[in-house]
């Protein structure tokens, strides 16, 4: 009898793979990683079982080169996340089982940990009087720092801002030793540690919240609903105490931006326990050293973005998901998953509570409060000294703009920069302009490969085109009549940020959008330029919008707000709601009152009417209604079909087809589902290739479930399905 080893691969293709057994070797467990032939490559896989049945016989098949790991690396509830979202997502195994690993590990490197250089005190070196190294500091420093921490780590030591100088001379006098062995990953953290961090009492609100938080037994999904500086953060670090102290862990998730120095340390300042903080700066190898030691039990907070949900913490006692309506909790390529609603799916199979907080909670969360499957919690007021903010409609649509901006709004920014006090402006496109128009023919400049104009780079001296990436210098003549007569159309930031510094050359100005920043550390030495009050003027995109707390900006002005009431996006309204009471939190949070200024050239708008009376939750509800009505998520199921190609008819050919064989098996399932198209994609052409969609809607889960199973199996079949490149994408949240 043979034995087959079914093997999951990173390749988009619904199916195992079947290897023999390498001869005269233990077979390896489910979850173990092996080596594989592939095609002419050798690919990393993960073994999903041990069989005795195989769809090729054995002669065809081939051995695992090498057995990677003698453990598995999954525990048995993330497998078992990993397989309810293969399922949910309709993505294949070998596309999901990779993501729950560091990508050291998806490319093979080995899962135990490397033994590293400490440094500890000699006998010598702890019998030493500091007193007598009060000429040499920095040797004084480091006999200080190893006092307390015994076994320093010698990749911490550039943390602490220690320096390696006085190594040598310490090492010579005997007084410190190095030594090699295995992290000490497993530390138990006391569970009656103290915190000098002052604690503010909480208010009725809070309370109310932390108690039912607390008093919830296993499974429990929270809204916690505030608006910025409610005091949402304190009633997640009240409640992480108390887990905490009961020897259980915490993972914590935040939008991209969200995990500033400031949030970092107010953590660290709570919470004196080992912590593991996973954002984009963090490199490959200490992402590994981070997931072994949250592994090992070592992590009693992990803070981190979106793919720290899936760390291994094998005490994990709840879930926290700041700012849960965020976007960037959604992945947008590969296997597309929601980290919010994949870790409310793991609190369910962990069997702990889940909080959600927002100021703005997604339309999808507050259904799911509706339907009475999470608790809401509110917290009404600000803590602290915040004032609610004065909300200003401005009707732009006779008014002479000035870069985007109309004399009502320059007069409110001159009146609150002559108070002293900073401001802020949003504008939602990076660059100097959106387009480059011929004033004699009307030409607009288009990218060759896209389906859209070219955004003017000024400083840069390029026109770029934002979809594609690519990059020319700003042409001199029109290509179509000759005429050098090119103009600028629309407004930027950086433009803004230029006639801003023109309009008013006594005050500093900065600009935070994706260029601005794209150098690192560049976002954290504008932020900290902000909060010393060294610039007086905030021009960005949303990157501005989101998470930094400017105590001192007064005014906030969006500039365009008419592109989202009439986007082909259904979501545009929302986005633009979330994004409107965000930037409203950020005027007057201190004890100076603020203003937010809308222009608009829909003044009448109802949307805006109802989301400036009633604030969000008018507004949800209004919103909510209508998607019902529409059948739309959050009440029905959405997917949806891409295909793409060079050449539009096989692209367009593969979703006709895909629709009849859709249409086959709802009739024989007797579904009640929908398909709309296909269609060209909202952006038809992207680089060069062809884009077509075909939206998928059924009123429930199972109805979509049943369907999409069987009808997957069917497209992989088709002839014109290898002609283009495709996917099913489950919960879009972006139709382009
Ligand atoms: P959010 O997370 O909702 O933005 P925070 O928890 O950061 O709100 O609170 C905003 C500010 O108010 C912080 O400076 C915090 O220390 C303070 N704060 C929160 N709760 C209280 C309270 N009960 N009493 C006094 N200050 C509070
Ligand atoms: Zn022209
Ligand atoms: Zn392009």
């Amino acid at each position: 009898m043979f034995v087959f080893i079914q093997v999951a691969l990173p390749v988009p293709l619904s199916r195992l793979f079947s290897y023999l057994p390498i001869a005269g070797e233990p077979l390896p467990q489910p979850g173990c990683r092996v080596l594989v032939p592939f095609g002419q490559k050798q690919q990393v896989g993960i073994v999903v079982n041990i069989s005795d049945h195989s769809d090729v016989t054995a002669d065809k098949l081939k051995p695992v080169i090498a057995q990677l790991d003698a453990q598995p690396l999954f525990s048995p509830l993330l497998w078992k996340l990993a397989n309810t979202a293969a399922r949910y997502y309709f993505a294949p195994l070998g596309m999901v089982l990779p993501q729950l690993l560091p990508v050291k590990l998806r490319k093979g490197d080995s899962a135990e940990p490397e033994p590293q250089t400490f440094w500890r005190l000699t006998e010598a070196g702890q019998q030493v009087d500091a007193n007598d190294f009060k000429r040499a500091k920095q040797q004084a420093r480091w006999l200080a720092q190893l006092k307390r921490t015994p076994l320093l780590a010698d990749s911490d030591i550039a943390g602490l801002e220690l320096p390696r100088t006085p190594i040598k001379a310490l090492q010579q006098k005997g007084l410190i030793e190095s030594l090699e062995q295995q992290p000490l990953l497993a530390n138990d953290w006391p569970l009656d540690w103290h915190t000098d961090d002052d604690i503010p009492t909480l208010n009725k609100e809070q309370a109310i919240a932390v108690s039912a938080i607390n008093h919830a037994e296993g499974f429990n999904c929270f809204l916690l609903d505030g608006v910025t500086g409610s005091g949402k953060t304190e009633v997640y670090l009240t409640v992480i105490d108390k887990v905490l102290r009961q020897g259980k862990s915490v993972l914590v998730l935040v939008p991209e931006i969200g995990l500033t120095p400031q949030t970092i340390s107010r953590f660290q300042k709570r919470f004196p326990l080992p912590m593991v903080v996973l954002h984009s700066a963090v490199n490959d190898n200490q992402r590994l050293a981070a997931w072994q030691q949250a592994r090992a039990g070592g992590a009693a907070v992990v803070l981190g973005t979106r793919s720290a949900l899936f760390s291994e913490m094998p005490t994990l006692g709840m879930i926290i998901i700041d700012e849960e309506h965020d976007s960037s909790f959604k992945q947008q390529e590969g296997f597309r998953y929601h980290g919010r609603d994949l870790a409310v799916m793991r609190a369910q199979l962990h069997n702990i509570p889940i909080i959600l907080g927002s100021a703005t909670p997604s339309l999808e969360t507050l259904a799911n409060v509706q339907r009475g499957r999470y608790r809401h919690l509110q917290l009404s007021k600000r803590a602290g000294l915040g004032r609610p903010v004065k909300q200003l409609l401005q009707d732009i649509r006779t008014a002479h703009l000035d870069a985007g901006m109309s004399p009502a709004m320059i007069e409110r920014l001159r009146h609150h920069l002559d108070a002293g006090n900073q401001v802020m402006l949003f504008l939602n496109r990076r660059g100097f302009a959106p387009a480059l128009l011929c004033h004699e023919c009307g030409h607009l400049h288009e990218c060759q490969s896209c389906d859209a104009f070219y955004t003017v780079h000024q400083s840069a001296n390029m026109v770029q085109c934002h979809h594609c990436g690519s990059m020319r210098g700003i042409p001199r003549q029109c290509p179509d009549c000759g005429s050098t007569q090119l103009f600028t159309r629309g407004v930027g930031t950086e433009q803004l940020e230029q006639a801003l510094e023109r309009l008013f050359p006594e005050y500093k100005a900065v600009r935070i959008d994706r260029d601005s920043t794209s150098r690192k550390g560049s976002l954290d030495a504008k932020l900290e330029q902000i909060r010393r009050g060294e610039v007086q003027i905030l021009v960005g995109t949303q990157m501005l919008a989101k998470g930094h707390h400017f105590p001192d900006v007064t005014f906030v002005g969006l500039i365009d707000v008419d592109s989202a009431l009439f986007s082909a996006d259904f979501r545009a309204a929302e986005r633009l709601a979330q994004l409107y009471i965000q930037v409203a939190g950020r005027a007057g949070r201190a004890s100076k009152a603020g203003e937010v200024m809308l222009q608009t050239h829909q003044p009448e708008h109802p949307l805006l009417h109802q989301l400036m009376a009633s604030g969000y939750p008018g507004f949800a509800e209004d919103a909510l209604t209508e998607r019902q009505q529409a059948q739309l998520p959050p009440y029905w199921q959405l997917a949806v079909l891409r295909a793409e190609s060079n050449y539009p008819e096989q692209a367009k050919g593969f979703l006709v087809q895909a629709k009849g064989l859709l249409n086959g098996l709802k009739e024989q399932l007797q579904l009640q589902v929908q398909m709309i198209g296909p269609m060209p994609s909202p952006l038809e052409r992207k680089s060069g290739r062809f884009r077509f969609q075909a939206l998928l809607l059924a009123p429930s889960r199972p109805a979509l479930q049943q369907l999409v199973e069987p009808w997957l199996e069917q497209l992989h079949t088709l002839e014109t399905s290898k002609k283009c490149r495709w996917q099913l994408e489950r919960d879009p949240q972006d139709l382009l």
